[in-house]
């Protein structure tokens, strides 16, 4: 059994609460290392990602998560904006007109948005982004499909799990990439906001699926 169109919708219902959540935190992590708009742009997005569902459901899981990204690549400012509305973007493509996603659809679904990540922002493993947090994320998630009986929350649960400790392996990097890279060395010793982000989304979509 997959996930359906409003299975999706109900996700990103939830990835949008935990974002309120942990607005201000996201707003201070950015604040360190950024310009502190991270949880504020985040949270506008996804509240009109919101709104937008609100307005009525698309029909497949590849529309929902396009209805998504248009919203985010649209209202959210920043570097993250882009980058999330294309992960979005790439994941949506990868789903086609599928009625539901189950496990296979799901894990490639989550490579196409890393790879999608990497293609416009330019990031690699070790630069210190969000690329940190997802690209264990997908690699965990491949790994675990391939596991016997595995269900959708399973793959998420390892994504999610994979996607924290990437999250908290930004600590001690240097960025190369994004606002953060103009503070150079002074740049280590905070978490990445972004991956922080990615590491709340994955998480959110986990507690979805169970
Ligand atoms: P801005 O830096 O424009 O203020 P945000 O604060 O919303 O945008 O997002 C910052 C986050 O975006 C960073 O913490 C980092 O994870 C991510 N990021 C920035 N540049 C890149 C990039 N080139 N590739 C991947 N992620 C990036
Ligand atoms: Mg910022």
């Amino acid at each position: 059994m997959g996930c359906t169109a409003s299975g999706v919708a109900d996700a990103l219902r939830a990835v949008a609460g935990v974002v309120a959540e942990h607005r201000a935190e996201l707003i201070e992590l950015d604040r360190a290392i950024g310009d502190g708009d991270h949880g504020e742009n985040l949270n506008r997005g996804f509240t009109q990602v919101v709104t937008a569902l609100d307005a009525g459901v698309p029909e497949t899981p590849g529309a929902v998560l396009k209805l998504a990204a248009t919203t985010l690549i649209s209202k959210v400012g920043g570097a993250a904006g882009p980058l999330y509305g294309t992960a979005f973007l790439r994941a949506a493509t990868s789903l086609g007109d599928k009625s539901e996603v189950d496990v296979p659809a799901a894990v490639a679904a989550l490579r196409a948005a890393v790879e999608g990540v990497q293609a416009r922002g330019k990031a690699v493993a070790g630069d210190k982004t969000m690329v940190d947090a997802m690209l264990p994320a997908a690699a965990a998630a491949e790994q675990a499909a391939g596991a016997e009986g595995v269900d959708l929350a399973g793959v998420l649960a390892a994504a999610s799990d994979a996607a924290a400790a990437g999250a908290e392996s930004t600590v001690d990097l240097v960025a190369r990439k994004g606002r953060a890279s103009y503070l150079g060395e002074r740049s280590k010793g905070h978490l990445d906001p972004g991956a922080k982000s990615t590491s709340l989304l994955l998480a959110a979509l986990a507690k979805a699926a169970r």
